[in-house]
Formats: structure tokens, C-alpha cells, sequence
């Protein structure tokens, strides 16, 4: 048995608007990715890429639900980004959020937003659920 034990116990509720109350480090190499209240919680739920430590060409996707929302790619401690992608029907790009050391990933994802004036908002979202991220 491995000392590093998984479970399958639901994480404790979590309510928008609610801080990151732990670190957040990469579940393989155990970088650290995000310090503690610097994520805002946010419901969504979001088709990712089931997560390998190389990208593939082609690969599963899975609906994953709640992330810690980050307005500045500067609070995070370590993080790495896919090539972009294209939203559908949208002239958003979308970037998947990677591990910085192993490349893990995808941890979460990025959005370029086009307002109407032609500005850009970038929005950062990551995963908050153990399976993808672990906590310290
Ligand atoms: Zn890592």
C-alpha cells in the first residue's frame, strides 16, 4: 500500500465567492502552483482534457466543476500554459493551465475574453477538486 492514500470522499462545500483556504501545489511533482486565498471559488463547469503529463493529440474530456478563479496571471506561484485554443462559436481563446516543472495538466484553463470595445479580459480558473490538484 502506498502511503499516499486517495479518496473518494467528497471535498467540503464550497460556496462562490469563498478564498483558496490551503495552498495549491501539482498532485505529481508537488510544485506549488497557487498560495492560499488568492483563488476565488466559482461553480462552473468546464470541458477539460482528462489529464496526462504530455498533451495529446487526442484524448478524453471530462466536465469538471468547480475552480478557483485568479484574475492575474501573477498570483500564481508556478504555472504553465497550452497552446490556445479556440472556443466554439466564439471568438475567445482559450488556454489549458499546465503544471510549470512536470507539465501536467490540464490544471485548469485560461480565457482571453473580447469585450465588444475590443479589450481583452483575461480570466484564470483552476481546478479545485483533488482528482486534478492537491492541496497542502
Ligand atoms: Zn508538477
Amino acid at each position: 500500500m502506498s502511503e499516499v492514500s486517495k479518496t473518494d470522499a467528497p471535498m467540503p462545500e464550497r460556496h462562490a465567492g469563498d478564498k483558496n483556504p490551503r495552498a495549491v501545489r501539482c498532485s505529481i511533482c508537488t510544485c506549488k502552483i497557487l498560495n492560499a486565498n488568492l483563488g476565488v471559488y466559482t461553480d462552473i463547469t468546464k470541458d477539460l482534457p482528462e489529464t496526462s503529463l504530455k498533451a495529446k493529440e487526442v484524448s478524453t474530456i471530462e466536465a469538471v466543476t468547480g475552480f478557483w478563479e485568479v484574475s492575474d496571471m501573477f498570483d500564481f506561484e508556478n504555472v504553465g500554459f497550452s497552446h490556445s485554443v479556440k472556443e466554439d462559436n466564439s471568438e475567445d481563446l482559450v488556454k489549458y493551465l499546465t503544471c510549470a516543472d512536470c507539465e501536467y495538466g490540464p490544471i485548469g484553463w485560461c480565457l482571453h475574453a473580447h469585450s465588444q470595445e475590443g479589450a481583452i479580459k483575461k480570466s484564470f480558473y483552476l481546478c479545485a477538486t483533488e482528482k486534478r490538484i492537491k492541496y497542502e
